[in-house]
C-alpha cells in the first residue's frame, strides 16, 4: 500500500461521500494503491451510517475506525495513523477545505526527493476574521518564544509523511496531544508548501473561539514549562519592589515626610495585588499538575467501539 489518507470525521454526514468521490477521482488518476482511513470521532449525526454505506458500495480500500464517543481531532488523527498501512500517511480533513490534489502533489514531492520525510501545507493568506488572525499570529509568537520546538506560522495538520515519521509520532504516547508540535518535535526533513484553505464543502467548523483558546493553552503547556517560571519572576520582582517600598517608608518617616493620606487604600491594594498574583501562580502550577495527573492515569488516547477493515481484509 502506497498511501493512506487519514480522515478525521466529526459530524460530517454530508461530506464523507463527497470527500470519497473527490479523493478517488484524484488518486485513481495517479494509478497507485491507496486507502482511506476514516475515523468517526463519536459523530452525533449519521456519519457512521454514511461511512458504512460507503464501505459497502465503494470498490476502494476503506477502513473505518469508530470511536465510542467524541475524543477530539487529535485522538482521531492518532488512531488513523495507527491503523494506516501505507508507506505514506496523509492527514486530511473530511470537509474538502484541504484539496486532495494538494495531497497528491505532496506525495509527488516525497517521491522526487528521498531526503524529504514530510511535506506540510501552511496557509499564506487566511479568510478568517481579523481578530482571529490576530490571536492566531500572537499564539505563534508566544509559543515560539517560550518553546524550543519550532512552530511554523499558519502550518496546518494537512501533511503527508513517510512511515518512519508516522512511527515516530505514534511512539509519543502523550494523552494531551498537540500535533503541530509533535510533528515538529520528532524532527525529520519537512518541506512547507503554501496552500489556500477552501470553504467548507458543507456544515460548520466545530472549533469555537473558546475551544481554540484552550487548544492553544494546551499547546503551550505541552511544549513549554516557561509559565512555571512565572512565580519566580513575579516573586523576585515583588520582593525587590517591597524592599524599595520599605526603605522609602523608613527614610520618609525619619525625616517626618510621612503623609498618612491614602495609606489604608494603598495597603489594601498591595495585599490584593500580591494575593491575586499568588493565586495566578498557584493556578499555573495547578494546571501543569492536572496535566501530569491525567497523564499519570495512563488512560488510552481513544477507545474504538468498532473497526471495519477494507473489504477482503480480516477485521482486527
Ligand atoms: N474533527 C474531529 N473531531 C472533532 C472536531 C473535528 O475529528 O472533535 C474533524 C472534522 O470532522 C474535520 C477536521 O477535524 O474533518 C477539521 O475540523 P473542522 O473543519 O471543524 O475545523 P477547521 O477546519 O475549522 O479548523
Ligand atoms: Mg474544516
Amino acid at each position: 500500500m502506497k498511501l493512506s489518507l487519514v480522515v478525521p470525521c466529526y459530524n460530517e454526514e454530508k461530506n464523507v461521500r463527497l470527500f470519497h468521490d473527490t479523493a478517488a477521482a484524484v488518486f485513481d488518476n495517479e494509478g497507485y494503491d491507496y486507502e482511506m482511513v476514516f475515523v468517526n470521532d463519536g459523530s452525533k449525526d449519521t456519519t457512521a451510517n454514511e461511512l458504512k454505506k460507503l464501505h459497502a458500495e465503494s470498490d476502494k480500500n476503506i477502513r473505518i475506525i469508530s470511536f465510542s464517543r467524541n475524543f477530539g481531532k487529535e485522538a482521531a488523527m492518532y488512531a488513523g495513523i495507527q491503523h494506516a498501512k501505507g508507506d505514506y500517511v496523509c492527514l486530511i480533513d473530511a470537509d474538502l477545505q484541504q484539496r486532495p490534489e494538494i495531497a497528491a502533489y505532496m506525495v509527488k514531492r516525497l517521491e522526487e526527493n528521498p531526503k524529504l520525510d514530510c511535506v506540510a501545507a501552511f496557509q499564506e493568506e487566511r479568510s478568517e476574521s481579523g481578530t482571529l488572525s490576530f490571536f492566531k499570529s500572537s499564539f505563534y509568537k508566544i509559543i515560539n518564544s517560550v518553546s524550543q520546538t519550532k512552530f511554523t506560522q499558519g502550518a496546518s495538520d494537512f501533511r503527508t509523511f513517510r512511515r518512519s515519521m508516522a512511527d515516530a509520532v505514534l511512539s509519543l504516547g502523550e494523552y494531551h496531544r498537540f500535533s503541530k508540535g509533535l510533528l515538529s518535535w520528532v524532527g525529520f526533513n519537512t518541506e512547507y508548501i503554501p496552500y489556500k484553505a477552501e470553504a467548507r464543502a458543507t456544515g460548520e467548523s466545530s472549533w469555537s473561539f473558546k475551544k481554540l483558546f484552550s487548544y492553544a493553552v494546551d499547546g503551550i503547556m505541552a511544549f513549554s514549562t516557561a509559565p512555571l517560571s512565572l512565580p519566580l519572576v513575579l516573586g523576585g520582582l515583588g520582593g525587590v519592589i517591597s524592599v524599595i517600598y520599605l526603605l522609602v517608608r523608613i527614610i520618609s518617616s525619619l525625616f517626618s515626610l510621612y503623609d498618612s493620606f491614602g495609606r489604608d487604600s494603598l495597603i489594601l491594594f498591595l495585599v490584593m495585588l500580591f494575593g491575586s498574583l499568588q493565586l495566578i501562580c498557584i493556578g499555573i502550577i495547578g494546571k501543569y499538575l492536572a496535566k501530569t495527573y491525567e497523564q499519570g492515569k495512563n488512560r488510552p488516547i481513544y477507545i474504538a467501539r468498532e473497526i471495519i477493515e477494507p473489504k477482503g481484509q480480516k477485521n482486527d
